[in-house]
């Protein structure tokens, strides 16, 4: 046995300019208004047969235009309801609930009076239909919950109820394009959301500081949130993108400069901020359950974040997401063989994650005895004007 050779290591192929990428490589996806997609490689993913398919990814916003021709066919349907006989069939709490809820309105029509929420659901899950634009998960289903008003704005009670509605009614993901000050009523329901296994992706706000606003904040202590700051085509965060500084918050970067996606009316605009990043993170959530529906949120977190091998220039996040990456993981591959994660680097990530997390876990009880009924909620996009 001591005779047999050692292997020579100069006998090894030149490594592949791609090597760590999982999957092939295809060409980019449409044009111009596609940048989104082909930066965080969805067309690699859809390329594999992993669209979102099966999976309801709940929109908590200002509603949704559900006669969309790019969102029509892909809106959540109650199974449980008849619609318009004025009795709650599947006993959820709802009447005639078939395809979500208006908690601004208190009825069963969660259409969108302001554009944000239609925008948010069209990065998911607009159409594969060769014009317009393309969601990242376009197989994916949407379940429209109304909270804010026509103005963007929404009560703490509305926005944890909403994310509630969502968790009973099946949502596989719930995004959430909003945000505010630290608020109880908001925590438990997301706390619920991780009880019952829902995974919650949160914009990260675009105050340009140096910390997220809530909900997002509280992916410090809640293993199912995930917070989302916005970057360019050109791979800088945005200016107006609020890092993670001392919050400890578990944060990554998406696209969130000039989207372009779905509005009211059968119409298309581009947006800007963390609004529109979010969407793109929980699309890729819907990729990786997908292709993994036995994914729990923690590991759905966990491989999204240490997918994220996109270098963004400015950031202190965990890097700009990669779906090709994610989803490789999300079926099963190791540390080892996609991305270049280290032993090291994971174990520095644990760490910082601890202390942060009793930070925050100090700051919440400084802050939970504040009342929370008056709390205003505000959506987290629009910046860059309707197009
Ligand atoms: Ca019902």
């Amino acid at each position: 046995e001591l005779d047999r050779p050692l292997p020579d290591p100069t006998s090894d192929p030149a490594p592949d300019p791609g090597a760590d990428e999982p999957f092939r490589d295809v060409d980019d996806f449409g044009g111009a208004n596609d940048w989104n997609v082909n930066s965080i490689n969805a067309p690699e993913v859809w390329a594999e047969g992993y669209t979102g398919e099966g999976v309801v990814v709940a929109v908590v916003d200002t509603g949704v235009d559900a006669s969309h021709r790019e969102l029509s066919s892909s809106i959540w349907v109650n199974q449980g309801e008849i619609a318009g006989n004025g009795i709650d069939d599947d006993v959820n709490g709802f009447v005639d609930d078939t395809w979500g809820w208006d908690f601004v309105a208190g009825d069963n029509s969660p259409t969108d009076l302001n554009g944000h929420g239609t925008h948010v659901a069209g990065t998911i899950a607009a159409a594969n239909n060769g014009y317009g634009a393309t969601g990242v998960a376009f197989d994916a289903t949407i379940m429209p919950v109304r909270v804010l008003d026509t103005s963007g704005t929404g009560s703490s009670y509305d926005v944890a109820a909403g994310i509630r509605y969502a968790v009973d009614n099946g949502a596989d993901v719930i995004t959430v394009s909003l945000g505010g000050s630290y608020n109880s009523t908001l925590r438990a329901a997301l706390s619920y959301a991780e009880q019952q296994g829902v995974f919650v992706v949160a914009a990260a706000g675009n105050e340009a500081d140096a910390t997220p606003g809530y909900p997002a904040a509280f992916s410090a202590s809640l293993t199912n949130v995930l917070s989302v700051g916005a970057h360019d085509s050109a791979g800088a965060v945005a200016w107006f993108s609020n890092g993670v500084g001392g919050s400890g918050a578990v944060q990554v970067d998406a696209p969130g400069v000039n989207i372009y996606s779905t509005l009211p009316g059968n119409r298309y605009g581009y947006l800007s901020g963390s609004s529109m990043a979010a969407p793109h993170v929980a699309g890729l959530a819907a990729l990786a359950l997908s292709a993994n529906p036995g994914l729990a949120p923690e590991a759905l977190r966990t491989l999204i974040v240490d997918g994220a091998d996109r270098s963004i220039a400015g950031t202190d996040s965990s890097g700009g997401v990669n779906s090709a990456v994610a989803v490789a993981r999300a079926l099963g591959y190791t540390a080892t063989t996609v991305g270049q994660t280290s032993a090291a680097s994971a174990v520095a990530t644990f760490n910082g994650s601890s202390a942060a997390r009793l930070a925050a876990d100090h700051v919440f009880s400084e802050l939970g005895q504040v009342p929370d009924a008056t709390r205003r909620f505000r959506l987290f996009g629009g910046l860059g004007g309707l197009g």
